[in-house]
C-alpha cells in the first residue's frame, strides 16, 4: 500500500507526503561507534518521498548490496511551511511526532564515503525510510526528554534519550530551514543513538517511544 501519514488511531492526516531531511551523527556515542568525527555543525542529508514506507508493515531488507543497518530515530512531521525560522516557530510548525528507521546500506555508504562521494544510494533507496503513525506534539510534550528504544529478537539493541542529541529537535528544524524550506508533509529525522547494526530477514522488531508509542514489525 502506498505510504501516507497516519495518526495513531489509523486515520489519515491531511498532509501530503514530502521529502525527508535527516541529520547524521547527532548522538556523540553513535558517531564514535562508526569511527566518525563529532561534527561541529549539523550534517544534513535527504531521502525522497519514494523512500517512505509504513513501519507497521514488514520492512524489506534490500538484497545484493551488503549489510543493511537499522538506525532508530525520532521522526518529526512538519505541518507548516518553514523558511529561516527560529526555534519557537519551529515548535509551532510540528504536526506530529513518531518513529522512523533510517535504513542504511552500510557497505555501500562506506565505499562512497571513502571516495568522498555523496551517500544517496546508501540512504535514499525505495523503502529506506519506514515510518510509524504519529502522536500529536501535545501528547509527547517536551522534545528534549523523549526515550527511544529498539528491541530486535527480544534483545534491546538501541536506547537513547533526545537530551543526548548534539543539536536538539527545535534547533535542528531551525537550522534546516536556513538551508531548505520545510513544507507541510515533510519529515525531519533527528539522528540515531548508538547500537546500530545489521538487519536480517526474519528479525522481529519492537520500535518504541518509551511509554507513548510501540510498533511491532518484522524484517523480510
Ligand atoms: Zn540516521
Amino acid at each position: 500500500m502506498a505510504y501516507q501519514h497516519l495518526q495513531v488511531d489509523g486515520s489519515a492526516l491531511d498532509l501530503p507526503v514530502g521529502k525527508v531531511v535527516c541529520i547524521g551523527r547527532n548522538y556523540a556515542e553513535h558517531a564514535r561507534e562508526l569511527n566518525n568525527e563529532i561534527p561541529t555543525e549539523p550534517l544534513l542529508f535527504m531521502k525522497p518521498a519514494t523512500a517512505l514506507a509504513p513501519l507497521d508493515e514488514p520492512v524489506t531488507v534490500p538484497k545484493g548490496h551488503g549489510s543493511v543497518h537499522f538506525e532508530t530515530e525520532l521522526a518529526v512531521l512538519i505541518g507548516e511551511r518553514l523558511t529561516d525560522v527560529d526555534a519557537q516557530a519551529a515548535q509551532h510548525g510540528i504536526a506530529g511526532v513518531g518513529l522512523a528507521l533510517d535504513l542504511t546500506l552500510r557497505d555501500v555508504q562506506d565505499q562512497l564515503k571513502s571516495k568522498g562521494h555523496p551517500w544517496e544510494r546508501s540512504k535514499a533507496f525505495d523503502g529506506a525510510c519506514p515510518v510509524s503513525r504519529f502522536l500529536t506534539p501535545a501528547s509527547v510534550g517536551d522534545l528534549t526528554d523523549v526515550n527511544l528504544r529498539l528491541t530486535v529478537n527480544d534483545e534491546v539493541r538501541q536506547e537513547g534519550n533526545s537530551a543526548q542529541m548534539l543539536t536538539p529537535v527545535l534547533a535542528l528544524i531551525s537550522y534546516i530551514s536556513q538551508w531548505f524550506t520545510l513544507e507541510p508533509g515533510d519529515l525531519v529525522l533527528t539522528g540515531t543513538p548508538a547500537g546500530v547494526g545489521p538487519l536480517k530477514p526474519g528479525d522481529k522488531l519492537v520500535v518504541e517511544i518509551v511509554d507513548l508509542l510501540r510498533v511491532d514489525t518484522e524484517a523480510q
